[in-house]
């Protein structure tokens, strides 16, 4: 049987797929190409990360194809129900890149407090006599330990965020729509851990008492979470992430309150507009990007292989 990997696998992935008896193909067809490739080659699963869409053209047009595969957690590039209605597996890695993505959200956080994101685009060349200039600008950075993290949505990744924040010694408040709680385990790598039971909190409290904010919600039916009155509800001079999905955050207001200095700074890994975002954000001096790359270590990919394998071959039972 075939599986064709259309925005690629791990190299572990491929071992275990083909382990189990699958051919793999890790040829890139274009999204147009992709129900008539399926057929001609008698593809039997088709796995994506968040580029290909599987939408309900694939689904009707591809009667043997059997099992659709998302690598990584959100699923809204596939027609799930759809899929599921026409007798296709629907098969994702929820668990695989969460203290991925939460290791990149500090990765933004560390940016914005000590402007790194913005120092690294305007080091002065040789000859250059901004050097003191430069360091002035950047005088005013900021300690984490001490500092509270507010977290939305406290899932998986919501919680991985907040192991690593206690470990740094912040404190951590959390708003989710459907969560009382979650028993956090810091862990500390040398046989110890601790055990903190974190009660969620209203989103006003949160908003009111959260020198950072991380957003960790799914993509959203009905409009953004952050909006003018979310932002100025916060405190003055917060920073804001968001590696979860675009559309969460108004862009054009969260620019406008970076520009009023409302909002310090913010770092986000996805987009209203993706792959090129707005010029507006991809300009801006106070924004940390980076291209959708919260699951992108070969930690998580690894993971996400060896999972999407597994569950295959359980499933097709080769
Ligand atoms: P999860 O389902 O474990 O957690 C999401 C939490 O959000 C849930 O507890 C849910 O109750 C809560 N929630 C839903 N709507 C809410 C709202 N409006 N307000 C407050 N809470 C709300 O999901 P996860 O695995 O933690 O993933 C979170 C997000 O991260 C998803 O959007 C996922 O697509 C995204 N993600 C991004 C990357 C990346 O590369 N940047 C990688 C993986 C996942």
């Amino acid at each position: 049987m075939k599986v064709l990997a259309n925005d690629g696998i791990s190299s572990s992935g491929i071992k275990a797929l083909e382990k189990g008896g699958f051919e793999v193909i890790t040829t890139k067809v274009a999204q147009e190409q992709v129900a008539n490739y399926i057929n001609s080659n008698d593809v039997s699963v088709l796995l994506v990360r968040s580029a290909t869409k599987v939408r309900e053209d694939i689904i009707d047009n591809c009667p043997g194809l059997k099992i659709i595969g998302r690598g990584g957690v959100g699923m809204d590039n596939i027609d799930v129900d759809y899929a599921r209605s026409k007798g296709k597996h629907v098969i994702n890695t929820p668990a695989s890149s969460s203290e991925s993505v939460a290791e990149l959200v500090f990765g933004h956080l560390f940016n914005g407090v000590r402007f790194l994101h913005d120092s690294n685009r305007n080091m002065p060349l040789e000859g250059d006599s901004n050097f003191e200039g430069l360091k002035k600008a950047y005088a005013n950075g900021i300690e984490l330990r001490g500092k509270t993290l507010g977290i939305i949505g406290f899932g998986r990744i919501g919680q991985a965020v907040a192991k690593i924040a206690l470990g740094l010694g912040m404190r951590v408040i959390a708003a989710d729509k459907f969560l009382g709680k979650a028993e956090i385990k810091v862990d500390f790598y040398n046989g110890q851990f601790i055990n903190v039971e974190i009660l969620t909190e209203p989103m006003e409290d949160l908003f009111k008492h959260s020198d950072f904010i991380t957003l960790h919600v799914p993509a959203q039916e009905n409009g953004y979470v952050i909006d003018v009155a979310e932002l100025n509800a916060m405190k003055d001079n917060v920073g804001i992430i968001n590696a979860s999905r675009g559309g969460i955050i108004n862009e054009v207001a969260l620019i406008e309150a970076l520009d009023s200095g409302k909002v310090l700074f913010a770092g986000l890994d996805v987009f209203e507009e993706e792959p090129t975002p707005a010029v507006q954000v991809l300009m801006h001096p106070k924004i940390s990007l980076t291209p959708h790359i919260g699951a992108a270590t070969l930690e998580a990919q690894d993971r996400i292989g060896t999972e999407l394998a597994d569950q295959i071959i359980s499933l097709l039972k080769v």
